[in-house]
């Protein structure tokens, strides 16, 4: 899919989709017993968030850069801002990589998006550059019977039914810096840090490499415990990947330089 017609879907989102609170409330209701079961994970637009990569990676016992060579697409214009990364479906009949005929064989390391169907969340800040709050909506999809009957739900309800807490915890930090107001700014991000931004975000074991195998905390002051820490911690690691996003690319003071390598004045 092209980011021209991913920015166009947002656009109507935005424009058209009645917004939901927390408390809205919907009917619905999905099980194996459903005549549409499994044709949701077919030929869908699913992106994926670094916390995504980091549950699927570990769930199928493979590096990240496996992952993401093996179950991917990363949707590429010179217009990005920051990368995205989209669960390539299979080439023979356009089903998930990973549906199966008892549903999702990684149902419980399953993404964000996910889990939140028929929830979706919009952020306008990001298409009209332009203070508003991101806000749910109920996405509808044409073979999904769900909603015919079924359990009244808010959408804080299904959130938590569905397990997104710590996929939301993760997803905001990542906001943070997707949406980080000095990005916005930007027509598009340079290459170079485009490719950091994926590597920090996504491929999180190359990250590791990339810190462990370079000079990188002979440079930068990072306490010991962290360091160890980072190691075999893939979450640790992806917050210590934001602090480094935010300071450079953003400037920000979340790491420091060893006085050593401090550049005098
Ligand atoms: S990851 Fe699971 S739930 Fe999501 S589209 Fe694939 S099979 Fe369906
Ligand atoms: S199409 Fe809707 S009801 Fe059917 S399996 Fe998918 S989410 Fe459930």
């Amino acid at each position: 899919m092209k980011t021209n017609t991913i920015s166009k879907l947002n656009d109507t989102i935005i424009k058209d989709y009645p917004r939901m609170k927390q408390n809205d409330k919907f009917i619905f209701e999905c099980h194996p017993g459903v005549s549409c079961f499994n044709k949701c994970c077919n030929d869908v637009n699913i992106f994926l968030t670094p916390y995504d990569i980091i549950r699927l990676k570990n769930r199928l016992g493979i590096s990240s850069s496996e992952l993401l060579e093996k179950y991917t697409l990363l949707p590429i214009d010179e217009n990005l801002r920051h990368p995205i990364v989209m669960l390539r479906m299979r080439d023979d009949n356009m089903n998930c990589p990973f549906v199966s005929e008892h549903g999702c064989s990684v149902y419980e390391d399953r993404p964000w998006s996910c889990r939140m169907y028929p929830v979706g969340v919009a952020s306008p800040n990001e298409v009209a550059q332009a203070e508003s709050d991101d806000f749910y909506f109920l996405l509808k999809e044409e073979v999904c019977n769900g909603f015919a009957n079924g359990k009244e739900w808010t959408v804080q309800s299904w959130m938590d039914d569905q397990g997104v807490e710590e996929y939301n915890i993760y997803g905001e930090m990542f906001k943070d810096i997707s949406l980080h107001e000095k990005l916005l700014k930007l027509k598009a991000i340079e290459p170079v840090k485009l490719e950091m931004f994926y590597m920090v975000c996504y491929d999180i074991d190359k990250f590791r490499d990339f810190l462990y195998e370079s000079s990188f905390f002979k440079r930068f002051d990072v306490e010991e415990k962290r360091i160890q820490k980072m190691k075999t911690d893939d979450l640790e690691l992806l917050k210590f990947g934001f602090d480094w996003l935010r300071f450079s690319l953003f400037g920000e003071k979340t790491i420091e330089v060893r006085k050593e390598y401090l550049q005098p004045a």
